[in-house]
C-alpha cells in the first residue's frame, strides 16, 4: 500500500507520527477489558484509520493478542497481503464479484448477505477447482453478516435470514465461518438500543446454532464502543477500530474503564517569521484583521494535509510547548499563527497540530469539537502527500 508520495525531500513539511509503543498499550488495554477466550480482531481499514496500514499489520502480525485483521474493501485485503499478513484477514463490507476469484485464492474471508454472492462464490470455487488452482477440498470462508439495527448490510434477523443461513451452509465451495452483527448505537450512555440490538443478534444465533453444521460458528459483534460499554457483547470475538489507535469513540463512553494513548501526531514546521502592525489583514479574505502589532508565524501544512479549513480562526497549534491560536483561513498548504506571546518562535521550529508538546496537548476531540467534524475523520483525511514516520 504505497500511500506516500514522497521523494523525501519535504519530511519538515509536515508529518504524521506513528506511535507503536501507544498501539502496544492500547492493544494491551482492550486485552484486559476481554476474556480470555473472545478474540481481538483489528480493524485497519482506511489505511488503519489513516496510520498507515502496511506499518500496522506488519507491527500486528507479530502482537499475540491480535488474531486477524478486518478491511472494508477488497483492494485493501489484497495490499495486507501483498504487505506480508499472514494472519487471517475479513472483509467488512459488500464485495464486487470481480474480486471473488482473488478473494479465494488470497483466503481472505468475505462478509456475505446476499444471495447471488453465494452463487457467485460457488461458480468461483468451482473453476478454481478446475482449473487446478484451488486445492481441492479448499473453499472461501465466509462470515454471515447480521443486520439488527443499522440497516446498512447484513440479512434480517427473522425467517429470511435463517434461510439465508441455510442456503449458504448448503452452498458447495463456500464455508461458513463466522455470523456478525454491527452495532448502530452502542456509544451511548442510553444502551438500551444496543442491548436490543445485541438480543435480536442472539436470538437469531440460538437459531441458527440449532442448523445442521451451525454450530461451530465464530460469533462477534463489538466495535470498539461495545468492547467498553457493552461486556455481554463479546461474544467469541470484537472487531476494534478506532480504540486501537488512542480515540474514544464518543464521549459518551466511560474513559476510566479502556486507558487509552493516541497514537498518530502531526506536526509540521515553522517557515517564517514577521512582525505585523495594527490594521493587517491576514490570509484569504481578510477574515482576521490585526488590533495590535503581533508577531505572526508561517507554518508549511494546510487543508490539503488533513488540517481542517473548518478550523479557520478557530483552531490552536503548538510551538514551544505553548498554544498559538490559528490566524484567518487555513490554506490548501499554509497557514499562520500568532506567536506574539510566544517570542522566542523562530523559523524551524516544530509546529503540533495534532498531537502534545511538553504539557499541552492539542486531541482530535478539541479538533473535532472545533471544526464541526467527527474525530475519526481526522486520521483517516490526512493525504498520501504526508509521510507517516513510525517510531
Ligand atoms: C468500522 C467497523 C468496525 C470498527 O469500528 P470502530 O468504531 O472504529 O471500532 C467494526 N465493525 C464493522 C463492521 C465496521 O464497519
Amino acid at each position: 500500500m504505497d500511500t506516500e508520495l514522497s521523494y523525501g525531500y519535504d519530511r519538515r513539511r509536515v508529518w504524521a507520527e506513528v506511535d507503536l509503543t501507544a498501539l502496544d498499550f492500547n492493544i494491551d488495554s482492550i486485552t484486559k477489558c476481554l476474556p480470555a477466550s473472545t478474540r481481538l480482531t483489528a480493524v485497519v481499514k482506511a489505511d488503519a484509520y489513516g496510520h498507515g496500514a502496511r506499518e500496522i499489520a506488519k507491527h500486528l502480525e507479530s502482537v499475540n493478542a491480535v488474531y486477524g485483521y478486518a478491511v472494508a474493501t477488497a483492494d485493501e485485503a489484497f495490499a495486507l497481503c501483498d504487505a506480508g499478513a499472514k494472519k487471517p484477514v475479513m472483509l467488512l463490507g459488500y464485495t464486487f464479484p470481480e474480486s471473488f476469484e482473488r478473494i479465494v485464492l488470497e483466503k481472505i474471508r468475505p462478509a456475505v448477505f446476499r444471495e447471488d454472492t453465494l452463487t457467485q462464490y460457488e461458480a468461483v470455487v468451482s473453476s478454481l477447482h478446475k482449473s487446478g488452482d484451488l486445492v481441492e477440498n479448499e473453499t472461501v470462508r465466509v462470515h454471515i453478516a447480521v443486520d439488527c439495527g443499522m440497516r446498512r448490510i447484513g440479512v434480517q434477523p427473522d425467517e429470511t435470514g435463517l434461510q439465508f443461513v441455510k442456503k449458504a451452509l448448503a452452498t458447495k465451495g463456500v464455508t461458513v465461518e463466522g455470523i456478525f452483527t454491527h452495532f448502530s448505537r452502542a456509544d451511548e450512555k442510553d444502551l438500551s438500543c444496543a442491548e436490543e440490538e445485541l438480543s435480536r443478534f442472539t436470538r437469531f444465533v440460538e437459531q441458527v446454532r440449532a442448523l445442521d453444521g451451525g454450530e461451530e460458528l465464530m460469533v462477534h459483534a463489538s466495535n470498539s464502543a461495545a468492547i467498553v460499554t457493552l461486556s455481554k457483547a463479546h461474544l467469541d470475538m470484537v472487531r476494534a477500530g478506532i480504540v486501537l489507535y488512542g480515540l474514544y469513540p464518543s464521549d459518551e463512553v466511560d474513559r476510566d474503564k479502556l486507558p487509552l494513548k493516541p497514537v498518530l501526531s502531526l506536526k509540521s514546521s515553522v517557515v517564517y517569521v514577521k512582525e505585523l502592525v495594527a490594521g493587517c489583514a491576514v490570509s484569504y479574505g481578510g477574515t482576521f484583521v490585526t488590533d495590535q502589532k503581533m508577531r505572526v508565524a508561517t507554518v508549511c501544512a494546510g487543508y490539503a494535509d488533513g488540517v481542517a479549513r473548518t478550523l479557520s480562526g478557530k483552531g490552536e497549534v503548538l510551538v514551544r510547548g505553548k498554544r498559538a491560536p490559528i490566524l484567518g483561513r487555513v490554506c490548501m498548504d499554509q497557514f499562520m499563527i500568532d506567536v506574539t506571546d510566544i517570542p522566542d518562535v523562530t523559523m524551524g521550529d516544530t509546529v503540533t497540530i495534532i498531537g502534545r508538546d511538553g504539557a499541552e496537548e492539542i486531541s482530535m476531540d478539541e479538533i473535532a469539537l472545533k471544526s464541526g467534524r467527527f474525530h475519526y475523520e481526522f486520521p483517516c483525511l490526512i493525504p498520501p502527500r504526508v509521510p507517516r514516520v513510525v517510531k
